[in-house]
């Protein structure tokens, strides 16, 4: 692969693909280490790692996916003594953890003092968005770097979510030094987004554990908080948004249009999320069908996805895919 796009330093570089194995692995540590970017697999999406207390290597992340300097970062983490070391869990942290970690779940929690973090990671909020990602490939890249890592998903801000080495190439080749090929992503989702209000868990963004999940380990309802101030990507309107216009809940396609099916009843579909209408299969696949779309270049029209279980966060990314974009 040729490659040669300029860098913030204003010099020619091309990204590295890594093999998941030892060297590979210790070569993206070293390059986390000098405070460069490497995309790293998770079992959600590709994420874009960089050292989570070096400031400068927390800058270009913003400028490598072009993200708003206010929307902070996860910080990805090998074992739940580094959590609590930069942060204080709540009891019912504590249980989610224990039941979740290491896995596609992300809490909001209070910052510890002296946590290290540079500032720009919680976007100078005194709580710090924590996850320990279960696939092996993220893990021994968090074991053999040895510190936090922060790591939103490896596009630039505002497309489609990454599943794929692909799609993280067509986003950001040349403006990343490495990239861990892990293959494709089990889950497919972004991980599932819980603050705490006075010790009770409340939803930030669905994601790739169901509520019901939640709230079967928690013994409670788990609400969805309208009150956070914060305007994170995930939580914007318009985002993980094809470059097409693209319409919900679609039975019937318009001539033209790209028909994104879902189970039994949508033959006729060109792509499809599910044929057998399994949610688990759909999330695993929605932003490979979304980019696959997206490369067809016509309008795009998806069948009617169930709100239940996992289904509730992939009609939540589909209605941002959806949303009027800013112009
Ligand atoms: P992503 O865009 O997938 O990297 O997810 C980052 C999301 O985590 C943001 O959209 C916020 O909703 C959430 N988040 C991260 N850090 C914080 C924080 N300190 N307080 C509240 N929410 C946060
Ligand atoms: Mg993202």
């Amino acid at each position: 692969m040729k490659r040669g796009v300029t860098t913030m330093q204003d010099r020619p570089r091309s990204t590295e693909i890594l093999a998941p194995d030892d060297a590979g692995i210790a070569r993206a540590a070293a390059l986390l280490r000098a405070g460069e970017l490497v995309a790293m697999p998770t079992e959600t999406v590709y994420g874009l790692a960089g050292d989570a207390r070096n400031p400068d290597a927390v800058a270009r992340i913003f400028k490598a996916k072009g993200r708003p300097a206010h929307n902070p970062l996860i910080v990805h983490l090998g074992e739940l003594e580094a959590a609590q070391a930069l942060a204080e869990l709540p009891q019912a942290a504590l249980r989610l953890s224990a039941r979740f970690w290491p896995g596609p779940l992300t809490l909001v929690v209070p910052l510890r003092a002296g946590h290290g973090l540079a500032p720009a990671v919680t976007a100078g909020l005194p709580s710090v968005a924590l996850r320990l990602p279960a696939h092996p490939v993220a893990r021994a890249l968090l074991a053999a770097f040895g510190g936090p890592v922060a790591a939103p998903s490896a596009n630039p801000s505002g497309r489609i979510s990454p599943t794929r080495p692909a799609h993280v190439l067509a986003g950001l080749d040349g403006r990343i030094a490495g990239l861990l090929d892990g293959g494709a992503c089990d889950v497919g989702l972004e991980s599932t987004i819980l603050g705490f209000r006075g010790g009770r868990a409340v939803l930030l963004r669905a994601g790739g554990i169901s509520r019901e999940a939640l709230e079967e380990v928690l013994g409670t309802s788990v609400p969805e908080d309208h009150g956070t101030k914060i305007t994170a990507p995930g939580q914007l309107a318009s985002h993980y948004a094809p470059r097409a216009p693209l319409r919900l809940n679609v039975r019937m396609p318009h001539p033209g249009e790209v028909w994104i099916g879902f189970g039994p009843g949508c033959d006729a579909a060109e792509l499809t999320l599910s044929a057998r209408g399994d949610l688990i299969e759909a999330a695993a696949r929605l932003f490979a069908v979304l980019h696959a779309a997206d490369r067809l270049d016509r309008p795009i029209a998806v069948a009617p996805v169930p709100d239940t279980g996992l289904g509730a966060a992939i009609n939540d990314r589909l209605r941002r895919a959806a949303a009027p974009r800013p112009a």
